[in-house]
């Protein structure tokens, strides 16, 4: 057996930064990830035998915790019958289905292997459609790692970002405008001066990315109303909220607090594929008439649909359907926020927690933040040393203070009290 810390040294050796994805590497919270053999239900081991509680499901796939026996079952029969063709297959037609009857807003979907393939892919739809080059994106907001949207903010509201990466031109990002979640000065000044050149503007409805921050009720109502305006199309990202925060996603949740609430394109991953490959964009029939083969917008995938991913995705999606279930999840999760909140009471530490459906947040803050600049003022040094506290004492939260966290339904009563007890002791050693 290997030690993590082998592991860590080993993996350096043959891989940048010894990760495939960085916020892997812990480089937020200091000390060495975790590498992990095997989870089941709730819980994961490490590479040394350690159990830990997650709370991270693979970024949100994981809804129903790891290997569940429907899900399981579904994956294996898949496999046997083949790993993909590169041909059309029934069971692509099924998961578009039950996408399309669980999400209104919904026509069509065309089917991806990454949240990032479709957010880029939507973009292209987006631009397409209307004619147009300029996007918005908001700060705090990840889109995936598609050239165009990694950029952030330039100095002034008129001139547009900067990218974030090197190895992506000033060229590629010279049409995105990069405004501040939330901030309905903004982006009223940016459809007033350029809404005839705005092809879209794309959001994580409920941004996971920057912990847990809700759009405001008005400042989504004024989006809605000036992308409808000015011919923009609204792009939801739903890559982590979708099918987690609600059945229907965040946008079944807005569409609760403001009546006839759509918005014209939505993006999908995580869960839809319960841990496999796969997401997907979608629209109504008429924009989505416009890709290719029908339209002419190019968009295309060897591994698009695969047989194995959407029979994940497939069983993963009946399981969360069943009745009851986001009530059960939904009730889960808050107990878990309100527990954290009540331990820093007693502790007299400051949390604030926020939750929905199977997403939480929390900070440590007085109050709530509403964009990426009051997330990242949050008291860091305190988020670091609860984290390796809670993990020592085996529970595993995202390791940096702007990630989301989720809860599974496999997560019982006795998992979220004993997560709530190692946060009281977490909290009384440093008050
Ligand atoms: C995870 C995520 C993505 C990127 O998905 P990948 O599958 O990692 O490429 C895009 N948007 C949001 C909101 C995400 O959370």
């Amino acid at each position: 057996m290997q030690t993590n810390d082998e592991l860590f040294t080993r993996a350096q050796r043959v891989i940048p930064g010894g990760v495939n994805s960085p916020v892997r590497a812990f480089r937020a919270v200091g000390g060495t990830p975790r590498f992990i053999a095997r989870g089941q239900g709730a819980y994961i081991w490490d590479a040394e035998g350690r159990r830990y509680i997650d709370y991270i499901g693979s970024w949100g796939p994981m809804i129903l915790g790891h290997g569940h026996p429907a899900v399981l079952e579904a994956v294996q029969k898949a496999a046997l019958d083949g790993f993909s063709f590169g041909a059309p297959t029934e069971r692509e037609i099924e998961l578009a289905e039950a996408i399309v009857a669980l999400v209104p807003s919904v026509e069509q979907v065309r089917l991806v292997s990454s949240g990032t393939e479709a957010g880029m892919s939507a973009i292209r739809l987006a631009r397409g459609c209307t004619g147009r080059s300029k996007i918005v994106k908001f700060e705090g907001c990840y889109h995936g790692h598609a050239d165009a949207l990694l950029v952030k903010a330039g100095s002034g509201l008129a001139t547009f970002g900067h990218p974030t990466s090197a190895g992506v031109p000033a060229d590629v990002v010279k049409h995105t405008l990069v405004l501040e979640y939330n901030n309905l000065a903004q982006i009223d000044e940016a459809f007033a001066t350029q809404g005839t050149e705005i092809a879209c503007v794309i959001i994580e409805p409920i941004a996971g990315n920057m912990n847990f921050v809700r759009a405001s009720v008005p400042f989504m109502t004024r989006l809605r109303e000036l992308c409808t305006k000015h011919g923009a199309m609204l792009v939801f990202d739903e890559v982590m909220t979708g099918f987690r925060v609600a059945l229907g996603g965040a946008q079944s949740v807005y569409a609760k607090l403001i009546p006839g609430f759509k918005p014209d394109m939505s993006v999908f991953g995580k869960v839809i594929g319960g841990g496999m490959p796969l997401a997907a964009f979608g629209s109504t029939r008429e924009v989505m008439g416009q890709l290719a083969p029908l339209g002419p917008v190019y968009q295309a995938g060897t591994l698009s649909g695969n047989p194995v991913a959407t029979a994940c995705g497939l069983a993963t999606l009946e399981e969360i359907g069943k009745p009851g279930f986001f009530e059960a999840l939904s009730a889960s999760t808050r107990t878990l926020v309100a527990g954290l909140q009540g331990v820093a009471r007693d502790a007299g530490v400051p949390l604030v927690g926020d939750s929905e459906g199977g997403m939480f947040g929390f900070f440590f803050a007085r109050e709530l933040p509403q964009n990426y600049g009051v997330v990242m003022a949050t008291d860091k040094e305190r988020f670091n040393r609860f984290f390796h506290a809670m993990l020592d004492a085996g529970v595993y939260l995202a390791p940096a203070l702007y990630e989301a966290g989720f809860v599974s339904a496999a997560h019982s009563a006795e998992d979220i009290a004993a997560t709530v007890h190692a946060a009281a002791q977490a909290l009384a050693a440093k008050a």
